[in-house]
């Protein structure tokens, strides 16, 4: 084999690792690990990027999650009810009011 095709083969290879390093960080975001590594390997990882930038947060969509909070006694709960059950107990009506939770 010719220098020159080993030199050749030696880019292809460093640019489709330099590709698949670059598209772990996909998994992070929506678009995912395995479609940022096809859209870098052909559309170049300048594009790719780019694509990486618009797509959203994942982490935003895996840890919101809906919880229902009494603003008298300040007990969250996961259930959603007509009123809060620690309040109730003593005699107090007290609506839930639906809050979004980051969980960490
Ligand atoms: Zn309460």
């Amino acid at each position: 084999m010719e220098e020159k095709h080993l030199i050749l083969i030696g880019l292809i290879l460093t640019y489709i690792l330099v590709v698949y390093l670059f598209s772990r960080i996909g998994g992070r975001r929506e678009i995912g690990k395995r479609r940022l590594f096809w859209i870098s390997l052909f559309l170049t990882p300048l594009l790719g990027f780019a694509f990486f930038i618009s797509s959203q947060h994942k982490k935003l969509v895996l840890y919101t999650e809906k919880r229902y909070k009494c603003e008298d006694c300040g007990y969250v709960f996961s259930e959603e009810s007509e009123c809060c059950p620690m309040c109730e107990k003593e005699g107090k009506i007290n609506p839930l009011k639906k809050v979004d939770m980051y969980m960490t």
